[in-house]
């Protein structure tokens, strides 16, 4: 078959082992999947039973203008209904961003290298250039860089913050001369991807939903797979100018956003307990994570996500596959060029001990 050369080199995205898969091939019974940052609380209960209160209705297409969702989030964030468009999931949002924004074979994004590879991904099947930053070393993304990069022919820049893989995130002060320099652009989008923000404890993290009323250029990105435990519905949404906002709704496909994740949109938000909860959960294991690596002599990344990446000193994909055979599924990091390293979300306080305890015995 005839396919564009750019698209035949395409690495594609590898989502997490399943956990029926590794059952399959290893024989193991109880499995605990640690890959993919799902919330290992489960779904909210009550989203649950909103789901089943209204799935008799799956026959129907969405509401496409999802104006009451939309009311709903701009009650949330105090924005207005016109500053909100809804994906299916915050992934969707990054390609319509880049269709609308980037000429193929011409402009450009910019991103760190080692973040979420979807930036990438969406580019290159765009036919967008990417320029990737490399990160500093202490896993830190070179904002300074970023900056001197930057020019018009790149039309956006995706900034994830905190980070995936790395958990690290930009402070305030830290994603200042990006801001700037961005608003001096106008033609360029700076796209801040928020999708773990609901587990950030500093302080000084910068509060973009006020900036972007200010900054015209500014997007910010969220989702529900995270802290709201929505994975599976694919619901994300971003905030940004009424004009920018225009473009999504003229570019996007007409029921994006399924009727399931709409039903449910008012309840997941509604229900902050939930996500206190989700917090409680992240948070408490990170310590211990950061207790038992430190106990271990592995160095990790601080995170302020549900996630932990540390450095087994072994080759990813051999410790990988010992953990498999023990039931525990984790993710090896090569495809960003880490190749000892390892991204483990954090589950549920029995599931953290079992991990620990077999990443003990594997290494
Ligand atoms: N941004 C980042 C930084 C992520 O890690 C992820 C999910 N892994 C996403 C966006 C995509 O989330 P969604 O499920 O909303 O598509």
């Amino acid at each position: 078959m005839n396919v564009s050369e750019s698209l035949r080199q395409l690495q594609p995205y590898v989502p997490g082992r399943s956990v029926d898969e590794v059952q399959r091939q290893y024989g193991v019974q109880e499995v605990i999947k640690l890959a993919s940052n799902e919330n290992a609380l489960g779904a909210n209960p009550k989203v649950v039973a909103e789901i089943q209160k209204n799935a008799s209705q799956v026959f129907r297409y969405p509401d496409s203008s999802y104006q009451k969702n939309k009311k709903i989030i701009s009650h949330f964030f105090d924005v207005l209904p016109e500053n909100v468009c809804f994906g299916n999931g915050s992934d969707e949002l990054i390609d319509i961003l880049i269709r609308i924004f980037c000429e193929p074979n011409q402009d450009a994004i910019l991103i760190p290298a080692q973040s979420f590879v979807a930036y990438k991904v969406r580019g290159h099947v765009n036919r967008v250039k990417v320029t990737e930053i490399p990160l500093l070393k202490n896993l830190q993304i070179d904002i300074s860089a970023m900056v001197k990069a930057l020019d018009r022919q790149h039309r956006i820049v995706f900034l994830p913050n905190p980070n995936n893989p790395s958990g690290r995130y930009l402070s305030k002060k830290e994603i200042e001369p990006l801001l700037q320099a961005v608003s001096k652009q106008e033609n360029t989008l700076l796209v801040v991807d928020e999708a773990y923000t609901e587990f950030i404890r500093a302080d000084d993290y910068p509060d973009m939903i006020k900036t972007f009323k200010e900054m015209k250029n500014l997007v910010v990105l969220r989702t529900l797979s995270k802290a709201y435990g929505l994975a599976g519905l694919r619901s994300g949404f971003m905030l940004a100018d009424v004009e920018i906002c225009n473009w999504v709704e003229r570019v996007r496909l007409p029921f994006n956003s399924n009727i399931l994740s709409s039903c449910v949109l008012e309840v997941a938000l509604s229900d902050q307990d939930f996500i206190k909860k989700s917090q409680g959960m992240v948070w408490q294991g990170l310590d211990y994570f950061e207790r038992e690596l430190k106990k271990m002599g592995l160095e990790f990344c601080p995170s302020q996500g549900n996630f932990i990446f540390f450095d087994t000193r072994k080759d990813s994909s051999l410790v990988f596959d010992d953990l498999l055979k023990k039931g525990i599924i984790l993710r090896p990091v090569k495809n960003y060029g880490f190749m000892t390293q390892i991204r483990m979300t954090v589950g549920l306080p029995e599931e953290n001990k079992r991990v620990i305890e077999c990443l003990r015995q594997v290494l």
